[in-house]
Parts: structure tokens; sequence; C-alpha cells
């Protein structure tokens, strides 16, 4: 090859050369520019990386020290609390689900005595063992093997109820025990022994106080007894002394004897039962009688009492109801006087309705009898509700002294339910009345159950006239459950507007308004109806003239009636159209015979509200009237001017009056009386006495506070009159309170004659005529 071709060789080898460097710088430019933009972005990463890092380090860091400190927290907490733990004077321990011990208290270690065993890892089972072994524990009766057993088993159980344990030293510890979720237990060892040793005291004292209590119960009843024997004879004597030949100031005398006897025995029987019942010692008496007449004799009793007042006393024996039962009458005719009584006591206008309705058990025979008891009276307010039945408790206030009473009658009429195993309620409206009920259980006498009573056919349409609704609506119910259509009318007038041919009889109550039910009967006999049977009901047949009430071809029965009277009367009376129907027209459709196992109900003796207690007043009012017109003619003027020495006695108790009156009667002295403390100071002022006597228990306003009246009064005049207290609290300290309250004197019940001159005579001044006459003793 020639030089010059290698020459051109060499510098194509050359070019090549340089423009494959030139390609390789320019691919390492590239490449280098990326690598550039690599580093560039690896760096912004490992700053980004390097910032997390710090947030992280510094999060951590901060969870350490929340860390530690929740740490040292909990251990605080822990720490406390076993103090508080160790602490207790009670014991205190866990055990695990393997029941061994984990930890405890010193107070629940102390119980071992410082056995070194008893410590943690201790199985319960163990400690039982223990506990008997080392006669640290009082198993009493119970064998030690038998006691563990009791204690191991309960322990065992998912939630073991509280235990009482007696240790060696006579200490009493409640064992409570509580098994948490995962099987651990945490057991309480509480020391009870004061309160276990003050429980007993409170036991023994409770039966010391109890047995104190039968025994004044018993002393009570003896001693009321003790004074309720001779009390029966000195109102028995009384009574035999009436029956002798007795001027009528003797008679009066003995009268008084003997009605103040007779209020003494009633406090002295309600003390009696009382006492019984506390005792223990009262017990039932049953036997068979008869509830629907029990009712109506305690109505008698009752009439004459709201008569007096202007009540009506209205039954409504369930029509359904047996009358016949197996219980205590005398007992439950007590209550059922007590309620009733009081309806009548606390009513001063409306009415009073004994209801009685029963839910018999046929498979127990026995009925669930229901008495209600309800008035129209003053009520009882509700704060007072709940205490109406306990003893001695009467809604004190100023209206309750208008009312006589012991306070007892309800609280024995509870014991009385309760021992026949029933109950006693009430429920009242303050102001507008109250409903007593009680409800007891009493065995129906077998045979006796009542058949719905019958009436005959002619009866088909009864006019009811009377003025009260109620007592309408009581029959109207009853004659509807007869099937007799009823017609009601409450006035003469309005009775005779609704009369017509399809009426069959008249039952009308005797004081309806137009002139009563004897005007009805004259106009009704006048007018188009001269047979028409009637039949009238009153509080008190026996106001009525028998000729007039057989002129007038009426029947009389009295009011309330017992339903078999007077179902037995509307029978006769339906019988006696029958027959006139039979007379008059072709017998063909014979009425059906009357079933009626009622109507052999006794007949009430009538009689016996003539001898009721009111009348027993009655009598002594009448003597008091008597006995002021019958008073002794007072001397006459003595020409000097000088006047008779007037003397006021306050004294709500009207036999209370006749016995200062007549003690005084000799005396020539001008007496008046008050009623109550408001008449005293009243009398006061117009009267203006020279002496009062003043009694402290009375209505209204009692004689501490009518004495305190008048020394206001005095304070204005200047005037100081003596008055002298009279009062039947004759304990020790009464006097005081007495004299406190501005009285001059004071004298105890009973009233003494001589003391009472005594007083008068030390209280004649100058300007009075002699108050000695020569017949005063
Ligand atoms: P008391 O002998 O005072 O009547 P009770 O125990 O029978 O004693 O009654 C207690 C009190 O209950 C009465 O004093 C009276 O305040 C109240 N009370 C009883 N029955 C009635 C009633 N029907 N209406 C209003 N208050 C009554």
């Amino acid at each position: 090859m020639s030089l010059a071709d290698k020459l051109a060789e060499e510098r194509r080898a050359r070019l090549a050369a340089e423009r494959l460097l030139e390609l390789k710088q320019a691919e390492l430019s590239a490449a280098n520019r990326k690598l550039g933009r690599h580093a560039l972005a690896l760096t912004k990463q490992i700053g980004e990386t390097q910032a997390e890092v710090a947030t992280v380090r510094d999060e951590n860091a901060k969870v350490k020290s929340d860390l530690s400190q929740a740490n040292e927290k909990i251990e605080t907490a822990e720490r406390r609390l076993w103090h508080s733990i160790q602490a207790f004077q009670d014991g205190f321990a866990f055990f695990d689900a393997d029941s061994r011990l984990i930890g405890a208290n010193t107070a629940y270690l102390n119980l071992f005595d410082g056995l070194e065993e008893a410590a943690p890892g201790i199985s319960y089972m163990r400690i039982l063992q223990i506990l008997t072994d080392e006669g640290l524990v009082n198993t009493g009766e119970m064998k030690p093997d038998s006691w563990r057993a009791m204690m191991s088993e309960r322990w065992l159980s998912m939630s073991p109820e509280p235990v009482v344990i007696q240790m060696w030293d006579d200490r009493y510890l409640r064992l409570i025990d509580q098994r948490g979720h995962g099987g651990d237990v945490v057991s309480l060892a509480l020391d009870i022994t004061t309160s276990v040793n003050y429980e007993e005291e409170l036991r023994s004292a409770r039966e010391r106080a109890e047995a104190a209590n039968r025994a004044k119960s018993a002393f009570l009843a003896n001693m009321s007894h003790e004074i309720r024997t001779p009390m029966n004879g000195v109102v028995g004597m009384a009574e035999l002394l009436n029956d002798t030949t007795l001027s009528d100031e003797q008679k009066l005398y003995a009268n008084t004897i003997k009605n103040s006897g007779e209020a003494l025995l009633v406090i002295i029987n309600d003390v009696l039962d009382y006492s019984k019942i506390e005792a223990d010692k009262l017990v039932l008496h049953e036997e068979v009688f008869d509830l629907e007449r029990c009712i109506h004799e305690i109505v008698m009793l009752l009439q004459p009492t709201a008569r007096d007042k202007g009540l009506t006393i209205l039954v409504d024996y369930d029509l359904f109801l047996p009358t016949q039962f197996v219980g205590d009458p005398g007992r439950i005719r007590q209550v059922l006087t007590n309620l009733a009584g009081n309806a009548v006591k606390f009513t001063n206008e409306g009415h009073v309705t004994l209801r009685v309705t029963g839910i018999s058990n046929p498979e127990e025979g026995t009925c669930a009898v229901h008495c209600m008891i309800e008035d129209t009276g003053i009520g009882i307010p509700v704060e007072k509700i709940d205490h109406v039945f306990g003893e001695f408790n009467q809604v004190e206030d100023e209206r309750n002294r208008k009312f006589e009473g012991t306070g007892l009658g309800l609280a024995i009429s509870r014991r009385l339910i309760e021992l026949m195993k029933g109950e006693i309620w009430v429920e009242s409206d303050e102001g507008k009345g109250s409903c007593f009920g009680f409800r007891i259980p009493l065995p129906i006498v077998e045979g006796s159950h009542a058949g719905t009573p019958k009436l005959p056919q002619s009866l088909r349409h009864i006019l009811l006239v009377d003025y009260s609704t109620l007592n309408s609506e009581i029959l109207q119910r009853q004659l509807m459950l007869l099937g007799v259509e009823t017609t009601t009318a409450d006035s003469v007038s309005d009775a005779l507007s609704k009369m017509n041919d399809g009426i069959d009889l008249i039952l009308s109550d005797h004081a309806i308004s137009g002139g009563g039910g004897l005007e009805l009967a004259q106009q009704l006999r006048q007018g188009g109806w001269p047979d028409a049977p009637m039949v009238m009901l009153c509080s008190n047949p026996h106001e009525y003239n028998a000729t007039d009430i057989e002129n007038l071809n009426i029947d009389l029965l009295p009011r309330p009636t017992p339903r078999g009277e007077l179902f037995a009367k509307l029978e006769s009376l339906g019988n006696g159209l029958l027959d006139k129907q039979d007379a008059s027209a072709p017998a063909e459709d014979q009425p059906p015979q009357i079933e009626q196992p009622q109507l052999e109900m006794g007949q009430i003796d009538t009689d016996r509200t003539e001898t009721q207690p009111g009348c027993a007043d009655q009598t002594l009012e009448e003597a008091y009237a008597a006995d002021n017109a019958s008073a002794p003619p007072l001397p006459d003027p003595e020409p000097s001017g000088a006047r008779q020495m007037r003397i006021l006695a306050a004294e709500d108790n009207r036999t209370n009056q006749l016995v200062f009156r007549k003690m005084v009667k000799d005396l020539n002295i001008e007496l008046q009386f008050a009623n109550n403390g408001v008449e005293a100071v009243a009398l006061y002022q117009s009267f203006e006495p020279d002496l009062v006597f003043m009694d402290i228990s009375m209505p209204e306003m009692d004689g501490k506070e009518a004495t305190g009246e008048i020394r206001k009064l005095e304070a204005l005049t200047g005037r100081h009159v003596p008055i002298v207290a009279l009062t039947a609290h004759a304990m020790t300290g009464d006097s005081d309170g007495i004299l406190a309250a501005g009285l001059d004197h004071y004298l105890t019940k009973p009233l003494r004659k001589a003391v009472i001159l005594e007083r008068i005579l030390q209280h004649v001044s100058e300007g009075f005529q002699e108050v000695e006459t020569t017949s005063a003793a």
C-alpha cells in the first residue's frame, strides 16, 4: 500500500475515532445530566425522609414519656389502693381462679393469729382447714368438717351468699365474696361484732318492753275489769232504784247515776277491749249469725241520734249475698257500730250509707264480706288519714273537740278485723265525707245461700217515691234485679202526676215534700186510687197513729228495712192483688209459687228504738228542764238594795251542770251556765259574775283560753273576777299549767258540795245578799 493510501487510511481512521469520541462525549454529558437530576431528586427524598425520621423520633420520645408518666400514675394509684386496703379495719383479700391467695391486707392475715402459712399462695380450702384445726373459728353446733363442707360449697358457687361466722374471741365477721369474670375472687371479712351485740341488746330490750307491755295490758285489763264489775252494780242498782217509788227528784238522781255509769262503762269497755287485744287475750267466739239483721239492729240503735241530726241512714245489702255466716257477731257488731257511730257523729247533714257486698269462694265455703260505711260528713284531712287507726289518735284541731270519744274505737276495730284475718281502710275527702270499709272472710252457713227472691207476677211496676235519690237508686236496682219496672217521683205532686193504671204498688218514704207520705196516701185514696197498695217507709213507725194508717189502708215499714221483710211485704201485697184478679177474672194462668229463702228473717223488735241512748239523754234533758222549772223560789230582795251574788259556771257536760246546780241549790245566788269557753267569755261580759267556776276541758274554747280572754278584757277595766278551775285531771303538775293560765284556784273533780260552798263563801263581799240561807247545807 502506498503511503498516500496509508495516510488517507490513517486520516479516515482518525476522523472516525474523533466522531466516536464526540459521540461518546455527547452520551457522557447526557448521562451526566441524568445523573445530576437523579442526585437532586435523591437529595430531596433524603431530606424528606430525614424530616420524617425526626418527627417519629419526637413522637417516640413523647410516647415514652407518656408511658412512664402513666406507669408512675399506676404505681401511685396501686400504692394508694394498697394503703387504703391496709388501712381497712376489716379483712380484704384477692384469690385467683384456682382459689389461691394473691394478696391480703394485715387485718385479713391477722385472723390467722400470725400463722406463717397464711400467706399469698395458700388455697382457700387450706384456709378453712387452718381455721378449724387451730380453733380460730367457733363452728357452734356444727362439726368442723361439716362446717368446712358448708363453707367450701358456698365458696365454689357462682355468687356466694354473704355468711356470718363467729371467731374464737367472740368477734363476728360477715364474709362477702365477689367472683370476677376471670374467676378471681375479692373477699371481704367485715367485723360486725358491735352491730351483732347491739342487735342482741335491742332484741332483749324489745323482749323486756313487750313483756312489760303485756304485763301493763294485763294489769289494765284486770283494772278495767275490777272497775267494770262494781260499775255494773252501780248502774244495775240505779236501774232497780228507778223501779221503786221515788219522788221526781229522786228519779232524776237515780237516772243521772245510771246514765253517768253507762257512759263510764263505754269508756271502760274500750280500754278493756284494747288491753285484752294488747295482752293477746281476746278470743273470738264464732257462731252462726245473721249479718243483715245485725246491720239493721245497729241502724236502729243509731236511728234516734241520726233523726235528731236530720240524717238519713241507708242500708244497701247486696241482693244476692247470703245473710247467714259463721263469725263472732259481737265483735263484728262492735266494729260496725263503731264505724257507723263515727259516721253519724261526724256528719251534720246528708246521709250515712251501710253497703254490704261479698265475693263467694264456693270451694272453701267462705265469702269475702265487704262492708262499707259512707258518710257525707266533715271528712278527714289528707295528712291525718293515716293516723286515725292509731291508738288515741283523733283529728286534733279546734273542731275535733266538739266531738266526744276516747280515740280508741278505730284502733280496736282495726285490731279486731286483723284478728278476723281481714283488712280495714278509709278513704276521705275533707269537707265532703268519708268511707270506712273492711273485708273479712266468713264461712257461709250451708244451705243458707240466698236464692234470688221472686215477686208475684202481679207486681210488674212499682212507683218509688223518695226525697233521697240514693235511696231510690238502691231500691230501683234491687227491684230491677227482680224484674220489676220502677218509676221514681220525689214529691206528693210528682207522685200523683205519675200515677196510672199500670202501677201496681206505691212504695213511698214518709218524709217527701208536699205534705209527706201520709198526704200522698190521702190524695190517692180521695182520687182515683182507693185500693192501690201502698207501703210507707219511715224511720220511726211509732210516730204514726195506728188508726190513721188503718183508715188509709197503707202498710208501714221501718226504714231501712231488712230486704227479707220488705220483699215479704211486697209479696203479700202482690198476692193480695192476685186474689183480687182471680176474683174478677177466670182462673187461667195461675201465678208461679214464690220461693223466698230470705223471708223467714226474724221480726226486728222495733221497740228497741224507745230505749236507745238518745232517748235516755232525752230523759235527762227533760229532767233538767223540769229541774229548772222547780228551782226554789228566790228570797225577796233585801230592802238594803243588796243583790244576789252572781256565779257563772262554765261546764259543757249537762250531767255535771245538773250536779253543780244541785250542789248549790240551797244557796241564795244567781247562777248561770256557759256550755263552752266562748259562751263563758260572752257571759262574763253580759252577766258580770262575782265568781266563775271554769271547767278546763271544753269544746270550742277550753277553760284556760277562756280565762285568758277574760283577763285580757279585765286589763282594760281593771276588774278581777276570781276564777276557780274545775278539772278531772288530778295528776301532779297539772295545777301549775292551770294557775299559770290566769286562774286563781283549782278544784279537782268529782266535786264536793262542801268545797264548792267554801269557795263561794270565800268570795262573798259587801253589797251581796246573804248567801247561806237557813236551809243551806
Ligand atoms: P273517737 O272515740 O274519737 O271517735 P275513733 O278511734 O273511733 O275515736 O276515731 C278516731 C278519730 O278519727 C276521730 O276522733 C275522728 O277525728 C276521726 N274519724 C273517725 N271516723 C270519722 C268519720 N266518719 N268522719 C270524720 N272523721 C272521723
